[in-house]
């Protein structure tokens, strides 16, 4: 971090800050410019408040020069993280397709749905139990109903669990889940990401509405710094002006955040874009990015889907997905599952 002081700095003031900065443990580097003084700092800034330096007398500007994600940092961890989910690996190189309905709804529905993507060639099962919708009048989920369907659609099939948490307070229920996942409108629920940092499970991170890059990894790091290192990022689509979409598929984060971290990255192409037409070329689109998971809609009636009937495939149109994509990662040299 580099901290550029005011031309007319008071001795005083400079002194000030220098005192405060070695409260929080970093070393002042003073360098004299001819037009500017400025101030090095080196040791751990990751804990330090910009705003509380910025509001100091002498302080012009602040310049971070290294990012405040430490954890989930791909310079301090060079190497790609494996994450192990009820048997499977995410981020070992091989893809990983988790479909399913958005909302498990009934035995039969999620039982039908859960043998058509095994038999399409899905490697692990999704759908929300506890969902998060824009209307308190919407269908809320089967909760505790719709984990234990889950756990019994996994019995049939073998395809370990993706679900979503939307409290702390239900984390008990999700003892048997393979994977927690936690949607776009939770990103920055930061109780929620401590709690979960100090639980032992695989943790599916979504990207928020309206969030960067860089908010995504500071959530990843909640979770990571309270332990649990087991976190997938999810890139899901982001709210612009564009409304010819349900959001806008930021496809170069998929690259970006392997550049930028160690975590494995799941696409969404489902919510990203909310048209079914637009899920196979955009499932296409993330496993060239280098996604190492696709988290896929797929419901046995999407017409009289009780959530998002409108991005859903149908398990044929799976299927042809799915058929594409195995010859993509056959092009690429890629193991699926
Ligand atoms: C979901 O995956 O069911 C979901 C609600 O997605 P998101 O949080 O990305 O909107
Ligand atoms: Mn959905």
């Amino acid at each position: 971090m580099i901290i550029i002081l005011k031309k007319n700095a008071t001795e005083e003031s400079i002194s000030r800050l220098e005192a405060l900065l070695q409260n929080k443990g970093v070393k002042a580097n003073h360098i004299a410019g001819a037009n500017q003084n400025i101030i090095g700092l080196v040791g751990d800034t990751s804990h330090i408040d910009i705003s509380n330096l910025a509001a100091q007398e002498c302080v012009e500007d602040i310049k971070r020069v290294q990012e405040p994600y430490k954890n989930a940092n791909r310079k301090f961890h060079p190497d790609d993280t494996v994450i192990e989910a009820g048997g499977v690996k995410i981020g070992d190189g091989s893809l990983q397709i988790i479909a399913g309905p958005c909302s498990v709804e009934n035995e039969d529905q999620i039982m039908t749905t859960a043998i058509a993507c095994k038999e399409a060639g899905a490697t692990m099962l999704r759908g929300g139990a506890f969902k998060p919708r824009t209307s308190p009048y919407s269908f809320q989920g089967l909760r505790e109903e719709g984990l234990k369907l889950l756990i019994k659609a996994r019995q049939e099939t073998g395809l370990p669990i993706v679900t979503e948490i939307m409290s702390q307070s239900d984390l008990d229920l999700f003892a048997d889940i393979d994977v927690i996942q936690v949607g776009a409108r939770n990103m920055q629920n930061f109780e929620l990401l401590k709690a979960l940092g100090r639980c032992d499970k695989p943790i599916l991170l979504k990207r928020g509405l309206a969030n960067t890059l860089e908010e995504l990894l500071m959530s990843a790091e909640y979770i990571m710094s309270e332990g649990n290192m087991k976190v997938i990022l999810c890139e899901r689509g982001i709210r612009t002006f564009e409304t010819a979409t349900r959001n806008t598929f930021d496809l170069s984060a998929i690259p970006l955040l392997k550049q930028k971290s160690h975590l494995p990255i799941c696409a969404d192409p489902s919510h990203a874009t909310g048209i079914i037409s637009l899920v196979d070329p955009m499932s296409l689109a993330a496993v060239v990015s280098g996604a190492d998971a696709l988290e896929i809609e797929v419901h046995n009636n999407p017409k009289i889907a009780l959530s998002d009937g409108g991005q859903q495939l149908t398990p044929d149109m799976f299927k042809a997905t799915m058929d594409k994509i195995k010859g993509l990662c056959g092009y690429l040299n890629r193991r699926i599952g």
